[in-house]
């Protein structure tokens, strides 16, 4: 199943896409969810971002090749970090560079949704809690982060996280093959084959401090190849099974 959020005739919903089509739902998928009589040509709604978390959780290193990449040793634990909700955005919505600035960065992620509530979860029961999973775009502003010595700031620019398109609530995480796209050119390539901690893992270190709630996001971290992105470039994360969030990008 791929869940969405999408406006249509005024109105914001969830709904299942179908082909071309969206079925219209009614509850969310966090409870009661039940096919409802409407469909709309997906050409007639707006898609929003697909979710509506109480937080947006990121990890910092995943990959043992960006860890290459950046030169630092593979983690023995995740490091994790909060992107604020004012970041999110959705599919086609701009990603606005900020004038603070002069190097935004690209990092496309898959990311987790957390369909029910929990604190210590043990990686064996860590799938229990999702919903499925989305694509994400963890932007951020790399000189910012490198003067900071910390990302928050880095990472919290509004806009700075475009999810999307849909929830794929089917599709096996740690086989997910993660790609970026800048105006048509491939600039990232990752197998969550290559993740130092799997899916169940990251459940289970970031529900060892924090409860979470239903929606809540967590991005599991980028591959390598992360790069700059520039005002005017269209910007997309593709994944297999989920499909391709695109985002333009643009200075106010
Ligand atoms: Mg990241």
């Amino acid at each position: 199943m791929k869940i969405v959020r999408f406006e249509a005739a005024g109105k914001t919903r969830y709904g299942v896409l179908d082909g071309t089509h969206i079925l219209e739902y009614s509850g969310t998928p966090y409870g009661t969810f039940r096919k409802a009589r409407k469909r709309y040509q997906a050409t007639q709604a707006v898609l929003l971002a697909p979710v509506v978390p109480s937080k947006i959780v990121a990890v910092g290193l995943n990959y043992r090749d960006h860890a290459e990449e950046m030169s630092l040793p593979a983690p023995d634990e995740p490091v994790i970090i909060l992107k604020p909700l004012s970041a999110l955005c959705g599919p086609d919505d701009p990603i606005i560079y900020p004038p603070q600035s002069n190097h935004v960065d690209y990092e496309g992620e898959l990311a987790i949704v957390i369909r029910k509530r929990c604190r210590h979860v043990p990686p064996e029961r860590a799938r229990d809690y999702v919903l499925g999973y989305t694509c994400l775009n963890d932007v951020t502003a790399r000189d910012i982060q490198r003067r900071d010595g910390q990302p928050t700031r880095a990472k919290a620019f509004d806009t700075f996280c475009p999810v999307g398109p849909c929830i794929a609530t089917d599709i096996d995480p740690n086989a997910a093959e993660v790609e970026t796209w800048v105006n048509g050119e491939r600039r990232q390539a990752g197998s969550a084959k290559g993740f130092i901690f799997p899916v169940e893992d990251v459940i289970a270190r970031v529900s060892a401090v924090m409860t979470l709630l239903p929606g809540d996001v967590i991005a599991t971290g980028t591959p390598a190849g992360v790069g700059p992105l520039e005002p005017g470039d269209r910007v997309e994360v593709r994944i297999d099974g989920i499909g391709t969030l695109k985002n333009p990008v643009i200075k106010l």
